[in-house]
């Protein structure tokens, strides 16, 4: 059967959480993606591992391919009997040369189908609490080329019907000819103290909004650099109630994310949820122990144990990869007692339908201990300690003085993440950084080693550090890294929430 098919997908404004359901869907089964500059690359995560993905960007004049070649390697790519997801910012059909793209599909006889975006027009405003129409103010909305080359001698643009015809303006690719939008508005008719806004990367943590009057805005707004949208009309003023976006707690703070690539999205998200831009800087990599000699034999004497305690998700993970891996499911685990350090370990142990017996108030070791001194009396007890490499030995010993036979077990590996990015340890340099999370001892000792004692002295005084716990706090403080932000309780939602307390 001949699968060729090409999707002209609307990616949305910038917010990755704006592409529709089905523009999704399409991502993730493309065999082929062609994307553009405005297109927020953390879609392209969601596609297929042997994707081919391929970059055609346009930014403001510098073309990276001509519109000419971006068409026939469409054409091409769909020939070759591939799914082709051909992804846009915004909607494909709005300033957006789709409709070229889909002549030329028909004209080749490739099937297409156009999956609509949300456009900037309506998001941007939208992020910077300004609605396009509002009963009270306008009932007419205009999309608009702000890119017209002003000495042209025909205007494509009847200025004088939309100056005044047309209630909410809204300019496209207009940050360079801006003096040229306003003048014609203003020489047609349209009041100089009409509100207007100039959005800058609107629905991003980079939003920057710039409000003023016709008479002032090309003052106002001379710092502001494409992408960038301009909105016209009495509705602008109703962001002075409705500026939800950019008040939120952390909004213009950048913040790195240490933790390993599969374990940073939740955290991620929390902060990206309450505005943040985040970065996610990975310093540990999680694998296989070299070997499974002790995880094995303390799967074969589950039958004899009484307890297990996790200490981290990652634990939890590999133990039962492991136990299913041997041929062995959960009734395995039948009389065995479960204890979970940490609220994030228990809800990982309960998605395996297994209840947690104990869980520690707090999510040290040594509330761990104290815990046990009162359930149950540990003399001639199994324990047994599915961890990391080079988790600490303290919880164990402790557990032994009180009689008890703990078989610590490698589940897992943690290992130094293979290199930095490049571009976050530049905004770390520069400064545009104001928050390195750090999440584990791990993470701590990692990022050093990743962006080198000499690079950190030169940033360490320019950001804030923050730290899950008090063990991971010394470890920052022996190496010398001030920790300013220390989570009351030692969870992500507990630092997240420091974060906000110091710096929201
Ligand atoms: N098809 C796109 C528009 C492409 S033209 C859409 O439907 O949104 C490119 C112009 O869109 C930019 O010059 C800018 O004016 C606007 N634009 C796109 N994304 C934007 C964003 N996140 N913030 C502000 N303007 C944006």
């Amino acid at each position: 059967m001949n699968r060729s098919i090409v999707y002209l997908v609307g990616a949305g404004p910038g917010d990755p959480g704006l592409i529709t359901i089905k523009g999704m869907a399409c991502i993730k089964k493309a065999d082929v993606i062609i994307y553009d500059h405005l297109v927020n690359t953390s879609l392209l995560k969601e596609a297929k591992n042997e994707a081919d993905i391929i970059y055609v960007g346009k930014q403001g004049n510098k073309h990276t391919m001509e519109q000419e070649d971006i068409n026939r390697l469409i054409v091409n790519k769909a020939k070759e009997d591939k799914i082709v997801t051909r992804l846009k910012g915004g909607d494909p059909f709005v300033f957006g040369r789709g409709g070229e793209e889909a002549v030329f599909l028909k004209e080749n006889n490739i099937p297409f189908e156009i999956v609509p975006g949300i456009t900037a027009a309506i998001a941007t405003p939208a992020y910077a609490g300004i609605p396009v129409t509002h009963r009270s103010c306008t009932s007419t909305f205009g999309l608009i080329t702000g890119h017209e080359d002003p000495t042209k001698d025909q205007s494509e643009i009847d200025w004088g019907k939309i100056s005044t015809g047309i209630g909410t303006l809204t300019f496209y690719m207009g940050v360079k000819n801006l003096p040229n939008i306003v003048e014609q508005l203003i020489k047609h008719g349209r009041s100089k103290d009409t509100p207007v806004a100039v959005i800058r990367c609107g629905t991003t943590p980079a939003q920057q909004t710039v409000t003023g009057i016709l008479s002032n805005i090309v003052e106002k707004a001379k710092k502001i650099k494409p992408p960038a949208i301009t909105i016209v009309g009495e509705v602008v003023k109703l962001r002075d109630q409705l500026n939800w976006y950019e008040t939120k707690p952390l909004f213009g703070k950048t913040i790195i994310v240490t933790r390993s690539r599969d374990q940073a999205s939740e955290f991620s998200e929390k902060l990206i949820g309450l505005g943040a831009n985040v970065l996610e800087f990975p310093t540990i990599s999680i694998t296989n122990p070299d070997n499974f000699d002790s995880l094995d034999k303390g799967i074969k004497r589950l039958e004899s144990t009484d307890w297990i305690i996790f200490t981290s998700v990652n634990g939890v993970d590999s133990f039962f990869h492991r136990l299913f891996n041997l041929g062995g499911d959960i009734r395995d685990l039948k009389g065995v007692k479960i204890c979970a350090i940490g609220p994030a370990t228990a809800e990982r142990i309960k998605e395996f339908h297994i209840r947690v017996d104990c869980q520690p108030p707090k999510y040290v070791a040594e509330s761990v201990v104290e815990v046990f001194k009162k359930i149950e009396n540990l003399r001639g007890k199994r324990i047994l300690m599915p961890r990391a490499d080079i988790a600490r030995s303290y919880l164990p010993e402790e557990l032994q003085k009180l009689g008890a036979d703990v078989m610590e077990v490698v589940a897992y590996k943690t290992v130094v993440a293979s290199n930095g990015d490049a571009a976050i340890l530049e905004s770390l340099k520069d400064g545009v950084v104001d928050i390195v999370t750090f999440t584990s001892s791990s993470t701590v000792r990692n990022f050093v080693k990743i962006v080198g004692e000499d690079n950190l002295a030169t940033f360490k005084e320019k950001v804030k550090f923050a730290s899950i716990g008090p063990i991971t706090t010394k470890t920052a403080e022996e190496m010398d890294i001030e920790v300013s932000i220390k989570a009351d309780e030692y969870t992500i939602p507990g630092l997240t929430k420091a974060i906000v307390e110091r710096v929201g």
